[in-house]
């Protein structure tokens, strides 16, 4: 384990929130609308990545999941969060923009931020590494998230 999934072990799902970038989506077929909080999901497709990750975080009692558009939403729902530490997947462009902001943000106080980077990148239908997600997300937490999963 790397120093900031270290902390993030220690700190309570109920304090943790989880980043997910709208590109995971199923495009063809993705039935949720964007509204100022990021994508609300609808949860249509049981075979979407981003609908099988925010649904094992909130059953781990995930404070919140944001599935951002960009960057710059993403950082706005720290803000109004102020989680003590924050799963994020997405691209190695947001996420180094996305790091630095939040340290800038909190300073010496910055929540840990443990970083899924995707597999396949591009903007429209990207991968990620689910079982690594998913291994991420449960970090310290007892209960598996997705029996057979990890
Ligand atoms: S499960 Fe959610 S994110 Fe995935 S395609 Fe359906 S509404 Fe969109």
């Amino acid at each position: 384990m790397n120093h900031a999934e270290e902390k993030l072990a220690q700190i309570d799902p109920s304090q943790r929130i989880l980043l997910l970038p709208h590109c995971l989506r199923r495009v063809d077929t993705c039935q949720a609308k964007y509204t100022k909080q990021g994508l609300q999901c609808v949860e249509c497709n049981p075979d979407c990545t981003i609908n099988r990750l925010r649904q094992a975080a909130l059953k781990l009692g995930y404070k919140g999941v944001c599935i951002a558009p960009g960057g710059q939403l993403a950082l706005r729902y720290v803000k109004e969060t102020s989680p003590k530490g924050i799963v994020a997947v997405a691209c190695t462009k947001e996420l180094e923009e996305g790091v630095h902001s939040v340290t800038e943000l909190a300073g010496d106080e910055a929540p840990p931020i443990v970083i899924v980077p995707l597999s396949k990148d591009g903007c429209v239908d990207t991968e990620v590494n689910e079982k690594k997600a998913l291994a991420m997300i449960a970090l310290g937490c007892s209960l598996a998230p997705v029996r057979g999963s990890i």
